[in-house]
């Protein structure tokens, strides 16, 4: 082989690695693009109702619902049972992020409305929007209150009270297992 010939083998092989190590960095580049997507949504294939931007109202029956839903979410959900103070996974949490309702995927809350309670529930001054929650009067247990359901699937999802901080006074009274709740992408 000519001197010539050697050279232009050489670049042929230095120009293919480079050319090989580009697309293996764009391969990466958008599975880390994919893998932040991921973490801004949840995926339930047990609940094929779930989404976070289908906005359709829901109205399955009771024994739909106790299909698809864990039973403790149901049981809260559907039968307005609550949880016991001070065990949930977010009465304490201040991290940065949107809180959807854990049975169908509506928007409810975000942590910016969240407030540091000793009621041992997560607890928000307001609502995410308009179309996050509705409200119906409740007279069980011998009290006098308002209970917060979910405006798209009409899950429980706690009470509302006037003992909240500024700017509104309110305070959602929610339970933890109602809730999903996705961090901000950093
Ligand atoms: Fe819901």
């Amino acid at each position: 082989m000519k001197r010539s010939e050697s050279v232009s083998v050489k670049i042929v092989i230095i120009l293919s690695m480079v050319a090989a190590l580009s697309f293996s960095a764009c391969g990466q580049s958008r599975n880390a693009n994919q893998s932040s997507l991921n973490m801004n949504t949840i995926s339930k294939p047990e609940n094929p109702y779930y989404s976070h931007t289908d906005t359709t109202k829901l109205n399955l029956s009771d024994a739909e619902w106790k299909k698809i839903l864990p039973k403790e979410l149901y049981e809260v959900s559907r039968h307005a049972a609550t949880e016991q103070p001070f065990t949930g996974k977010y009465w304490n949490s201040d991290v940065r992020g949107t809180y959807y309702c854990a049975a169908c995927g509506n928007l409810l809350f975000r942590s910016d409305a969240k407030f540091a309670s000793t009621c041992g529930w997560p607890s928000f001054f307001e609502q995410a929007n308009k179309n996050s929650t509705v409200y119906r009067r409740d007279t069980s247990l011998g009290m006098e209150r308002t209970e917060v359901l979910c405006a798209r699937c009409g899950g429980h999802l706690g009470h509302i009270f006037d003992d909240g901080p500024p700017p509104t006074g309110k305070r959602y009274c929610m339970n933890s297992i109602a809730l999903d709740f996705v961090p901000d992408s950093k």
